[in-house]
């Protein structure tokens, strides 16, 4: 049996009810197989089975009172997967599918994606399966507070700065934020996605979405492509969707689709992103009232045939497994020629082996999403100097740091013999430097 084949049967037997995990871990894993070869000082050391357990993890009630003064009980959960190179780092997702294993992909994945970046930012994830959809501010801030109320132990600005993720944006960090501050009595930069009044960075917002555009199309200049006159379906119509779409848009492409957990549209004369913007944003409605404005755009009830709307590339982001082998079938059918992860693993294994097969550039969440929480740890420099750059400032910062992703994560593949594989560049180039930093702290 190979190394990463005893470690994922080992890893399984002890965390048997956590497939998300154990398909992240195995992803990993399977792709590091050269690099264990190559650094038997890594195997001594015990680097892979230490980084596939988390260092910390916190699961705890989170009681709160809805408006109609029923007791609900949720929990919440925040994972501290690695500190090897700088405090924990990673979003909060709200949404009533998280349990533990879906924290724990995230808070995996979030180590070699932070590392990515070439920031001092280690790994986190967290959450709760409280779902936003449909609560008043009042229940949404009342929640809030209780879940800070016990997570505010164990983060804090140089230890643990959670973000946004599904559920979470600008609104509940204002309210996590606001009691963590009465709390602790200190004003300290210990979320991201803050308002920019009181500590936000500008261009925090569109990161994730602008960032993926940004990276997909370095990875479309190395076939000599571009996003100029394509056809691109997006998933989702949340944060990171509506701000992919902007900056395809911005490209010279033309994005057709968007969708939300309901179904999906399909507008074949380019998405009003302003429509999206408004429904999403500012009144918190459905993509199915999107045709009311464009009565040209057609809905469909479900998101299982989004992918079948041909389109030259592709950027799920939605959530995890939303492209299955035959969706990506169907994508290569119709002349798909690239697709972008902008959720966290929204292809699933069998779906990625297809786009590899048939030669259609995949780009893997872990670098191609880096940029929310890359900007996020350009926000914690900000806070740290009590100072903001412009928006010019940052996206130009973010830019340049999807770029030097994608050129990290293509010399990598190609340092171990497999030229235009960005999973397995992404991985080796991300975990090389955690190892390394694991390696010379000590057995920690
Ligand atoms: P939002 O909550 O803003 O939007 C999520 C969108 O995806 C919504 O349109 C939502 O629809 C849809 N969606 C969520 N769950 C499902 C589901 N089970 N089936 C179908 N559609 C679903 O989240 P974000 O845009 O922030 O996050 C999207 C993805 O990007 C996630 O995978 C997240 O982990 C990842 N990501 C986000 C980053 C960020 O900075 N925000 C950074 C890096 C990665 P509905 O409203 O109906 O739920």
């Amino acid at each position: 049996m190979s190394m990463a084949a005893n470690l994922l049967d080992k890893l399984a037997q002890k965390n048997p009810n956590e497939p998300e995990f154990l398909q992240a871990a195995r992803e990993v894993m399977e792709s590091l197989e050269p690099l264990m070869e190559r650094h038997p000082e890594y195997v001594k050391a015990g680097i892979f089975e230490r980084i596939l357990e988390p260092e910390r993890q916190v699961m705890f009630r989170v009681p709160w009172v809805d408006d109609r003064g029923t007791v609900q009980v949720n929990r919440g959960y925040r994972i501290e997967f690695s500190s090897a190179i700088g405090p924990y780092k990673g979003g909060l997702r709200f949404h009533p599918s998280v349990n533990l294993s879906i924290i724990k992909f995230l808070g995996f994945e979030q180590i070699l994606k932070n590392s990515l970046t070439g920031l001092p930012i280690g790994g986190g994830k967290g959450g709760s399966d409280f779902d936003p959809k449909g609560k008043s501010d009042a229940e949404v801030m009342k929640f809030c507070q209780s879940f800070i109320t016990e997570l505010y132990r164990h983060i804090g600005a140089d230890t643990d700065v959670p973000a946004g993720d599904i559920g979470v944006g600008g609104r509940e960090i204002g309210y996590l934020f606001g009691q963590y501050k009465r709390i602790v009595n200190r004003y300290e930069g210990v979320l991201t996605g803050k308002g920019l009044a009181w500590g936000g960075s500008l261009a925090r917002t569109e990161a994730t979405g602008y960032g993926l555009v940004y990276f997909v199309e370095e990875m479309l200049k190395t076939k000599g492509e571009s996003f100029a006159g394509k056809k691109v379906a997006i998933s989702g119509s949340g944060n990171v969707a509506i701000y992919a779409a902007e900056k395809v848009r911005a490209l010279g492409g033309t994005v057709i689709t968007m969708s939300d957990s309901n179904g999906y549209f399909v507008d074949e004369a380019g998405v009003d992103l302003d429509c999206v913007k408004q429904l999403k944003e500012v009144e918190r409605k459905r993509c199915s009232d999107y045709i009311n404005n464009h009565p040209e755009a057609k809905y469909f009830e479900g998101c299982q045939n989004i992918w079948m709307v041909p389109c030259d590339i592709a950027l799920p982001c939605a959530t995890q497994n939303e492209i299955n082998e035959q969706d990506a079938k169907n994508l290569v059918a119709n002349g798909c020629i690239a697709v972008g992860e902008g959720a966290n693993m929204p292809c699933t294994p069998e779906a990625v082996k297809v786009f590899h097969d048939n030669n259609v550039l995949f780009a893997p969440g872990k670098a191609s999403n880096a940029g929310g929480v890359a900007v996020s740890a350009l926000e914690m420099s900000q806070n740290s100097m009590r100072y903001s750059w412009t928006f010019e400032e940052v996206d130009a910062k973010l830019k340049n740091i999807m770029i030097n992703i994608h050129t990290k994560a293509y010399q990598a593949a190609k340092e171990y013999g497999q030229e235009g594989n960005l999973v397995v560049g992404a991985n080796i180039a991300g975990f090389v430097k955690v190892a390394e930093a694991m390696l010379a702290q000590g057995i920690v």
